[in-house]
């Protein structure tokens, strides 16, 4: 071999060993990819979905500040798309992941959007003539999307995706498509790469109302989960920010908000405090008030947890400037009046023992967070322990929030347990940090075996 060879090749090995594996891109992964990136390492930043952004992407306000959500996190998402040591591998799964000397081989499945990524300029022509309707996913199915569509208008990266069981293939698209950009035969492709260490953020999944049947969520309209409001009151969202009852449009002026539904509930097989809720319902409830001054609006609840900072203002404020109730108690069922819609909540005051029977026009159940819906596959394919809540979990919890069983992988935010966006974004952080140290470590182990 020619020295510069010998060169070439010592340099491509640096490189696997300066690179990094980011799973999962919402908020968390997003701040892991651009805390790497901007060390110098090069990330492959790989998200499931057609667009990067997660559960944040969907939120209209975030407590305790009401800041935009949108407003915080898109410009994070234009950095990721913009940074010149991120590739983003967007609609993307990890397949396998192999040990390679002391860095990972990492197979990932780059699924068929049927739209080239690199002729499609997102102008949107091909969903406007798209003539199939499917109900939108982002908005919680509450909005409609075409079988041709970007998630959201801010999606990064702003390339169509062509949803395959929608699709008639009317060839509308095609003929539209100035760029021509449709291509219905696209494969599959699977690309491998080889990383010092891998950052796992994927987040969670919100618990199934309809698990709490005596809750009605599935079964009467204006029985809605939180993040379903958060659909309903955003501008950009199905009403266009228009807070109104699913079952006949009209303005609720009598709202409930349930707590704890799917967390610290035996039953639902989820012991475990969700953290964001009861931050969510306060927040949802100002929002509520914000929409409709003249809602009466009351919370059930366990127990408020405003353990962060400025929550226990925020709490106060909504009780004492926007004048929302809070009521100590369990909801046992809620049932619908079939003429009018409303729903009847039953709930044992247990502050005064008295059981009440209370009638809104819509109640918003505050679900809880669960374990990452693809928890299991990436335990499998990664190695890496989960722990009794079914959470990514660290072998030393109290002081290695972000370490795993396995030296090199390492996980953050809501995949690690329920947690709040400045929480998963300071987990972030850690994680790159620790990430940046293993890849350090790697480079210095081999130029010490070389000598
Ligand atoms: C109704 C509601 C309201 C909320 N309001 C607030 C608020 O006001 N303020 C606040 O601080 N927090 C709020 N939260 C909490 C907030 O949503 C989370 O803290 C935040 O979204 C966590 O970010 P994350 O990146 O850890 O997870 P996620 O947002 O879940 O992102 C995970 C990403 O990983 C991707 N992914 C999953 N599996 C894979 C895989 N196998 N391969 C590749 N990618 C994968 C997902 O598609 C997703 O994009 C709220 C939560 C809810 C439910």
């Amino acid at each position: 071999m020619s020295s510069i060879e010998e060169e070439q090749e010592e340099q491509e090995k640096q490189e696997k060993q300066q690179s990094v594996l980011v799973l999962g891109g919402g908020v968390c992964g997003i701040q892991v990819a651009l805390d790497l990136a901007d060390m110098g390492f090069k990330v492959y930043l790989v998200e499931k979905k057609p667009s990067i952004g997660g559960h944040m992407a969907q939120l209209d306000k975030t407590f305790p500040t009401l800041d935009c959500s949108a407003c915080i996190l898109t410009p994070k998402m234009v950095d990721v798309a913009r940074h010149p040591n991120i590739e983003l591998l967007t609609y993307s799964e990890v397949l396998a992941v192999s040990r390679a000397s002391k860095s990972f081989e990492v197979t990932i499945l780059k699924k068929s959007r049927y739209v080239n990524e690199d002729k499609c300029t997102g102008c949107g022509i091909c969903a406007q003539y798209c003539p199939i309707e499917v109900p939108n996913e982002f908005d919680q199915g509450i909005g409609i999307r075409k079988a041709i569509y970007v998630p959201f208008p801010q999606a990064i990266p702003l390339i169509y995706t062509i949803d395959k069981e929608n699709c008639i293939k009317c060839g509308l698209c095609e003929r539209m498509c100035e760029a021509e950009a449709i291509d219905h035969n696209q494969q599959p492709m699977k690309i491998t790469v080889t990383v010092g260490s891998i950052v796992v953020a994927v987040g969670f999944q919100l618990f199934d109302a309809k698990n709490k049947q005596e809750y009605g969520y599935g079964r009467y309209d204006n029985v809605i989960t939180g993040l379903d409001f958060e659909r309903l009151v955003n501008a950009a969202g199905p009403t266009g920010g228009h807070l109104a009852r699913l079952s006949d449009a009209k303005i609720p002026k009598k709202i409930a908000f349930i707590q704890c539904v799917g967390s610290r509930d035996e039953k639902s097989g989820n012991l475990n405090c969700s953290r964001v809720c009861c931050m969510y319902a306060i927040k949802q409830a100002i929002l509520a008030k914000e929409h409709i001054p003249d809602a009466d609006i009351h919370v059930f609840y366990m127990d408020i947890r405003a353990y962060g900072k400025g929550f226990e203002e925020f709490y106060t404020r909504a009780k004492e400037e926007f004048n929302v109730k809070f009521v100590r108690g369990a909801v046992s069922e809620i049932v619908e009046i079939p003429e009018t819609k409303n729903l009847i909540v039953r709930v044992e005051d247990t502050e005064t023992g008295e059981l009440l029977e209370k009638e809104f026009d819509m109640v918003v159940l505050s679900v809880g967070l669960t374990p990452p819906s693809d928890s299991e596959a990436i335990e499998n394919i990664l190695g890496i322990s989960k722990g009794e809540d079914g959470f990514f979990s660290s072998p030393d919890p109290q002081i290695f929030t972000v370490d795993t069983n396995i030296g090199g992988i390492f996980i953050a935010g809501t995949a690690e347990g329920p947690k709040d966006i400045p929480d998963s974004v300071a987990q972030a952080s850690a994680a790159a940090m620790k990430a940046s140290v293993a890849l350090v470590q790697l480079t210095q182990e081999e130029k010490h075996v070389e000598k």
